[in-house]
């Protein structure tokens, strides 16, 4: 009971290409579920695109990219002495933010590689200024490779950034993660002296949409009357219609909302009308029929999704394929098809 991602596949990679080139020093981000595409495909277009470095999001994604890219493997968790899946692998380059964590790696005889994460000000993980500023240059027992800095967005980046770089005057090479392609051209241009490595995940992989569409079977229609009452829930129907039985559902993610970052009454409006419920309880699905998003008969199965579909309206046939809109980030396809 698929559902389909379609990539017009000379597009995408033209489009790859291109960011790819936009952004010089680039360290591919492939994680979680790929962003669509599964962190496998990502790690052979890294190495297609010939990306010296892929960064991953956790130590248990290294297995899905090591067959697939040749390069160094940065994973962006921090290294904890707790953590049972680590490999140490010498292309995997491990991200440090603590004291201890530091000391105990530089314990191994293989000279583990390094990044030094700094704590911005997003408060995820890293060492604290006064930390930083205690390490020595050259740690001994392993071999850093540069120092990381995970910004917020939208905010004062570079004071941020500058911040950072002044505190430790003896790195060369610093890799970032959201800035700006100004901020970054600025920071270039005044320390041309430093590498900086940008690490993109949404803006290479997904930066234009438009090669992608993602697409939903239709596995059976049924006419309803008025007053029929139907699903788990045993709702009655406030119209005649039809319910449109529909691949896609929790397990593919479909409805899944990240949590709204809607910051105000009006943000948080939208949100609401765009996934939640409206005020009898009905809520809006993400899949289209005719134009136009239909609304759930209620909330969606585990593979399949039931929507209404009001009399008048063209009703697609089992096996026609409709069109879904979904976060490509929360989203588990069944299928991805180049064409
Ligand atoms: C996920 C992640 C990125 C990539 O983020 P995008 O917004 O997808 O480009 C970069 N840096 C870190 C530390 C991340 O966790």
């Amino acid at each position: 009971m698929p559902i389909t991602m379609y990539v017009d596949g000379p597009r995408w990679r033209e489009h790859l290409t291109a960011a790819a080139a936009a952004h010089p020093g680039i360290v591919p981000v492939a994680k979680g579920n790929g962003y669509g595409f599964g962190v496998a495909r990502l790690a052979r277009r890294a190495e297609w695109l010939g990306a010296d470095m892929l960064a991953i999001g956790t130590y248990a994604e290294v297995d899905s990219v090591r067959q697939r890219f040749s390069g160094d493997i940065l994973v962006m968790e921090p290294w904890r002495p707790f953590l049972c899946d680590i490999s140490y692998d010498k292309r995997v380059i491990h991200t440090v933010g603590r004291a201890d964590d530091l000391a105990m790696l530089a314990e191994r005889d293989d000279q583990p590689r390094v990044l030094l994460e700094g704590l911005t000000s997003m408060h995820r993980h890293g060492f604290t200024e006064e930390t930083m500023r205690e390490l020595p240059a050259a740690p001994r027992g392993v071999r850093v490779e540069g120092h990381a800095l995970h910004l917020p967005l939208g905010t004062d980046q570079l004071r941020e950034v500058e911040h950072w770089l002044g505190l430790v005057p003896s790195s060369r090479r610093w890799f970032v993660s959201h800035l700006t392609d100004a901020e970054l051209a600025t920071l270039r241009l005044m320390h041309p002296d430093l590498e900086f490595r940008p690490r993109i995940g949404t803006t290479l992989w997904l930066g234009d949409r438009s090669f992608l569409d993602v697409r939903a079977t239709v596995l059976d229609a049924h006419p309803v009357s008025r007053g029929d009452s139907l699903g788990y829930r045993q709702r009655s129907v406030l119209r005649a219609g039809t319910v449109l039985v529909v691949s896609g559902g929790t397990a593919h993610g479909v409805a899944l909302e990240a949590p709204s970052p809607a910051s105000t009454a009006r943000q948080r409006a939208v949100a609401v009308a765009r996934g939640g419920l409206d005020a009898t309880g009905r809520a809006l699905s993400p899949f289209v029929v005719a134009g136009k998003q239909r609304w759930f008969v209620e909330p969606p199965h585990m593979q399949v999704s039931l929507i209404f579909l009001p009399a008048g309206c063209a009703i697609p046939r089992p096996g026609d394929e409709i069109e879904v809109q979904v976060r490509y980030t929360t989203t588990t396809f069944d299928h991805i098809t180049t064409i």
